[in-house]
């Protein structure tokens, strides 16, 4: 029988009765079948969200931070679990798992602090004989549209921030990735009141886009692809709902002559290739220097070719295979069209001959700043790496793309990084690392990675209103 949704505290099937597979990427093999649900099981959960609102939305801070405390608990006594579905529904190595699932844990217990703490300007006679005053008040029904890459943690960023401010909430997961969401509202069920978290699976073309569309939801926020991100906020501006978007990266990694190579070479290794490479702030674009060059191709090209791909069970495993045969499709497609341009893949640079999605840790040395390659998102384990001749075409070429998430700078002069930190169009800058995250500190985009923030007390006030109560005294 198929999963089913979680809507207003019960299980349903989808109404019409469709399902979809979801597949072990891995192995190419249909792992479990879910409801695929459309814009009636969409309203439905609307429904139930915007009726549970009316007591949730009334409910303390400490209340609202002792159920995210709980839902911590919970998730962290079904870790085992989540972290095997997840293994199998995402490809990850049993050897990257537990970073993301320690994060995923720590995000849901600081979110139930951040509640209990929203700040705004103080009260006061702002004008004679009238006290103003500042609200924060929830939305209404908010919506999560989660990607497949880290299928629960982009749903906590989202989940937690929302029904830490009194909001009610609709996870859509991926559809290839949707077996941690529910069983997530599996571990919810017991601790939230019906209708204040549900879950409904489907395609984002139909079950997705209802939500979008349905005019009783205040708020979407989505992890996705750029275009997917752009439809949304065309769709939601029908209803002019609130929209936070976090989309796609293009992480540029400037490396100036003076760097550690060493810790850098280590740091790529892992980090680029960390999740197969999909990963929206991935290191997948260097630029160094012209005394480095060839060095960081040489030792990267090297260190690459170390790494183990394949069985996401055996521990020795680093690399994983990628979500999809579209996915692996459009990696090898990329890289081939890299190469015939004349760039040259100095290791890698093919498919795994064995079942599932795979592709070899790759490097790709000497693209053109105008090479699809460096300006579009592979989303799979490549890296370019160019030559700069300058601080300041260094500077354009890290600038010179659509995107705006993440990026790093590699250098031992301190003033060089302080002024690259300050000149780079992204929302995190590194210096001298490159992936590491922590929940107190916002993650988004600035350009085309889109608006809003996840994480951090801004990620919380986003899901509010700011509200001016003013008192004839
Ligand atoms: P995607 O855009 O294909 O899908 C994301 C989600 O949007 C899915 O749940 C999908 O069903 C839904 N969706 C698709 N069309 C929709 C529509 N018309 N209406 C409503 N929902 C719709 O992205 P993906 O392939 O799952 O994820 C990979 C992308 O996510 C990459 O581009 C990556 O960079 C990005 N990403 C960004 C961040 C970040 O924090 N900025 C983090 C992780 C991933």
């Amino acid at each position: 029988m198929a999963r089913e949704n979680f809507i207003g505290g019960q299980w349903a099937a989808a109404r019409s009765g469709a399902t979809d597979e979801v597949l072990n990427p891995a192995t190419g093999e249909v792992l479990d079948v879910v409801a695929s649900s459309d814009a009636t099981d969409a309203d439905a959960a609307v429904d139930a969200a915007a009726e549970a609102f009316e007591s949730w939305s009334r409910t303390t801070p400490r209340e609202r931070s002792e159920k995210l405390l709980a839902l911590a608990d919970a998730v962290e006594a079904n870790l085992d679990e989540l972290k095997r579905l997840e293994m199998e529904n995402v490809g990850k190595p049993v050897s990257i798992i537990d970073f993301e699932f320690d994060l995923t844990v720590d995000n849901l217990r600081f979110f139930a602090g951040a509640a209990r703490t929203m700040q705004a300007q103080a009260a006061g006679e702002y004008l004679e004989d009238h006290t103003s005053m500042l609200r924060r008040d929830p939305l209404g029904v908010c919506v999560g549209i989660a990607p497949w890459n880290y299928p629960l943690n982009m749903a906590i960023w989202k989940l937690g921030p929302a029904l830490a401010t009194g909001n009610t909430f609709i996870l859509k997961p991926s559809e290839l990735t949707p077996l941690t969401a529910l069983k997530l509202a599996e571990i919810a069920a017991d601790i939230y009141p019906a209708g204040v978290f549900n879950v409904v699976t489907g395609q984002g073309e139909t079950a997705g886009d209802a939500l979008v569309r349905n005019p009783k939801v205040a708020m979407v926020s989505i992890t996705g692809d750029v275009n997917t991100g752009k439809l949304i906020a065309r769709n939601a501006a029908e209803s002019l709902k609130r929209v936070h978007l976090e989309l796609g990266g293009k992480a540029p990694v400037v490396v100036f002559d003076d760097a550690d190579i060493e810790t850098l070479v280590a740091t790529l290794a892992e980090a680029s290739y960390y999740n197969s490479g999909q990963d929206c702030t991935a290191p997948c674009r260097v630029i160094a220097g012209p005394g480095v060059y060839d060095d960081v191709v040489a030792n990267l090209a090297s260190a690459v070719g170390e790494l183990v791909t394949g069985d996401p069970n055996d521990e020795n495993t680093a690399v994983g295979p990628v979500i999809s045969a579209d996915q692996q499709a459009r990696v090898a497609d990329m890289v081939s069209r890299a190469v015939e341009a004349g760039a040259e893949a100095v290791i890698g640079g093919s498919t795994l001959d064995r079942p599932g999605f795979f592709y070899q840790p790759t490097v790709v040395a000497n693209p053109g700043q105008d090479a699809e390659i460096v300006q579009r998102e592979v989303f799979g384990p490549v890296v370019t790496v160019q030559r700069f001749a300058d601080e300041d075409q260094a500077l354009a070429w890290a600038n010179g793309v659509d995107y705006g998430l993440a990026a790093s700078v590699w250098t031992n002069d301190v003033g060089r990084a302080m002024r690259m930190s300050s000149r780079l169009m992204f929302g995190t800058v590194w210096v001298n690392d490159h992936i590491p995250i922590v929940s107190e500190f916002p993650h988004g985009g600035f350009k085309q990675s889109g608006y809003g923030k996840d994480m951090s007390m801004y990620a919380l006030e986003h899901y509010t209103e700011l509200k001016h109560v003013m008192v004839k005294i």
